[in-house]
């Protein structure tokens, strides 16, 4: 089946349901037993695979998290609130004091955050490693590695990682790999055929698509999968039941929705490349960007979460708040993956420790994070024209 056929009929059954088309949405804490000997029988079944208890799942969330596997491509798949607790808990679920964890110095920032701090608390050691690595990234393997965790590309830089390589080189020191998986959604990456054991969506990004929820889901392999579970009973994982059908019914169009970001992205990508005021747009689909021949050789498509380097003479709050203030289209805030565009400035240099930013060789500038919602992109160029203009006169 093609992933535009299982994101429309994945975790669906009408005939369960009346033969209403989307699964109803189970508000649920506590789950009643009809009898004592079904509340006993209740008691012996995996609470992570019945419906026992809200907190572990209902038939909403099991709907969710069923579409969700298949297009990962992956076993399992379990909810967690947020993208972030998606990174924390499976972290906690894998990591025990003295084990040690490389991990990848572009990454999300809250994710360096949790390693600084109370992964560092827990007597968890983490090594910052170069995207680029590749499988020279089996020179920073100790005996006690037991997690390699990935991003490809990095939310804020696009440096690409081959994961292919940086797997093969994590199992041979017997480390699972974890990727934050979030840029090319589950569509446009198929981490369990590049080597990857647990894969995370920040759901509220492109699965969602409609920037009104926050919500995070872990699909891991067969193997991977028991101590997972674990984590996530133990910690309480869970999330509501809105917001899962919400992110459901985003679900539903994602294979349209990313078709039309990948070429609207490209096409203001194109656009911004031949703007002086541009030093160099960074995003992985582009034919001379560093990371082309891996996103080529294993990505499927790409998203619409790019960057660029302006010149350095627009660095100022002036010139920034020139270009930001007025636009009409471009709005300025975290999160991304919905339906309309953004645009921030971001700044990676200070929390990098194991490879400089920019890269060696590669122009340096004032990072702008852009992303391309489902706009026209000729009126997206139109108004990051009239923004370039405001910003030189504003210098
Ligand atoms: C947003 C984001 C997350 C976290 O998602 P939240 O739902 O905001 O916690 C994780 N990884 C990446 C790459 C993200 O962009």
């Amino acid at each position: 089946m093609k992933d535009a056929t299982k994101a429309v009929t994945a975790g669906r059954s009408p005939h369960e349901n009346h033969g209403a088309v989307n699964p109803p949405v189970y508000h649920a804490s506590t789950i009643l037993s009809e009898t004592y000997a079904e509340m006993r029988a209740k008691g012996k079944v995996d609470p992570a695979d019945a419906v026992t208890y809200g907190v572990h799942g209902t038939p909403t969330t099991f709907a969710f998290e069923d579409a969700v596997a298949q297009l990962e491509g992956g076993f399992r798949t379990r909810l967690c609130p947020t993208g972030l607790a998606a990174i924390s808990g499976p972290l906690l679920s894998y990591l025990s004091a003295g084990d040690h964890l490389l991990m990848v110095d572009n990454c999300y920032g809250p994710s360096r955050r949790f390693c600084d701090t109370m992964l560092s608390r827990l007597g968890v050691e983490t090594t910052y490693y170069d995207p680029l690595i590749g499988s020279d990234i089996s020179g920073l393997m100790r005996s006690n590695t037991k997690v390699v965790f990935t991003e490809a590309p990095g939310s804020l830089t696009f440096e690409m990682q081959d994961i292919p390589a940086t797997a093969a080189a994590a199992h041979a020191g017997g480390a699972i790999v974890m990727m934050d998986n979030t840029w090319a959604s589950p569509l446009y990456f198929k981490p369990f055929e590049h080597g990857v054991d647990v894969s995370i969506q920040a759901a509220t990004k492109y699965i969602n698509g409609h920037s009104d929820l926050v919500l995070g889901t872990v699909t891991t392999t067969e193997a991977a999968y028991p101590e997972l579970r674990d984590g996530w009973l133990q910690l309480g994982l869970s999330a509501g039941a809105d917001d899962v059908y919400l992110a459901m019914r985003g679900l539903r169009t994602i294979e349209v929705r990313l078709e039309r970001h990948w070429k609207n992205g490209l096409k203001v990508a194109d656009w911004l490349k031949t703007r002086p005021e541009v030093l160099e747009v960074l995003h992985p689909a582009l034919p001379e960007d560093p990371g082309h021949a891996i996103w080529k050789r294993d990505f499927l498509g790409a998203s619409s979460l790019f960057g660029f380097m302006l010149d350095p003479a627009y660095r100022s709050e002036t010139a920034m708040s020139a270009l930001l203030d007025d636009s009409k289209f471009f709005g300025m805030g975290a999160s991304w993956g919905g339906f309309e565009s953004l645009l921030v400035p971001r700044n990676p240099k200070p929390i990098r420790t194991a490879s400089a930013w920019p890269r060696p060789g590669r122009p340096d500038g004032q990072l702008m994070r852009i992303h391309i919602g489902l706009e026209d992109p000729d009126d997206l160029i139109a108004d990051l024209e009239a923004g370039f203009d405001r910003m030189r006169a504003a210098v």
